[in-house]
């Protein structure tokens, strides 16, 4: 049996001008060397980045939140490739929506229990935001996760969580859904995009985030293998 897959890419692309936490500056890119400068008939152009561990599409480690908790590079590759699981909550989002406990509950009367080592994936369609840094970032008013919901994903043994918004908590919230996902070990990948175009399961998801040794937070590359 021969099956395809198309590759669906979840990540926002890096510039100076991507939304931020603080609303800081998040990616630079400079030359070091161009074409020009070069003598001789090969000639290169090298760059150098400078960039927030949070800068854009990425991921945050236990060690986040928790003193003695596994950092990015810690993370074993077999937890960073999974089936994925997409809840939409697209119909019922506004700036302030919370996604409940009821949310889950309703995913899994229609497909079932969230499968074992799954990454669930929580669809609010705030990605279209993106280019518009204020507009995304909008005084982190943005929708989020109850602790309620956190608390009865981490019950199935996931994986991962991956949000198309800066965070699933809000500063206003005192952030519970980090503390209970990272204190069981489950990633948490934020400002994603495209999670639309993922069904609600038999898709895989790729996490791809930076070896960096120590670091508590990195970018990713996020990919979705969607059978055809
Ligand atoms: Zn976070």
């Amino acid at each position: 049996m021969s099956y395809k897959n198309k590759v669906i890419d979840l990540t926002h692309t890096l510039n100076p001008e991507i939304p931020t936490w603080d609303g800081s500056c998040g990616f630079t890119i400079d030359t070091l060397v161009d074409h020009h400068e070069c003598q001789g008939p090969y000639t290169f152009k090298a760059q150098k980045f400078t960039l927030l561990a949070s800068a854009g599409t990425h991921i945050d480690s236990p060690a986040h939140v928790f003193t003695h908790g596994a950092t990015t590079d810690q993370i074993h590759v077999d937890n960073l490739i999974a089936l994925a699981v997409m809840i939409d909550a697209r119909s019922k989002v506004t700036s302030s929506y919370v996604v409940s406990e009821q949310d889950i509950i309703e995913w899994e009367y229609i497909h079932g229990t969230i499968p074992d080592q799954a990454i669930v994936c929580i669809c609010t369609g705030w990605d279209v935001r993106w280019s518009d840094k204020d507009l995304y970032r909008n005084n982190h008013q943005f929708p989020s996760i109850s602790a309620q919901a956190a608390q009865l994903l981490s019950t199935r043994n996931i994986k991962g969580i991956i949000v198309d918004t800066l965070s699933p908590d809000r500063p206003d919230n005192g952030y519970p859904v980090h503390h209970i996902f990272l204190e069981k070990s489950i990633f948490i990948v934020e400002n994603a995009t495209n999670l639309h175009y993922i069904p609600p399961c038999q898709s895989q998801v790729v996490v791809a985030p930076l070896l960096i040794e120590g670091a508590t937070e990195s970018p990713v590359r996020l990919l979705a293998l969607v059978p055809e």
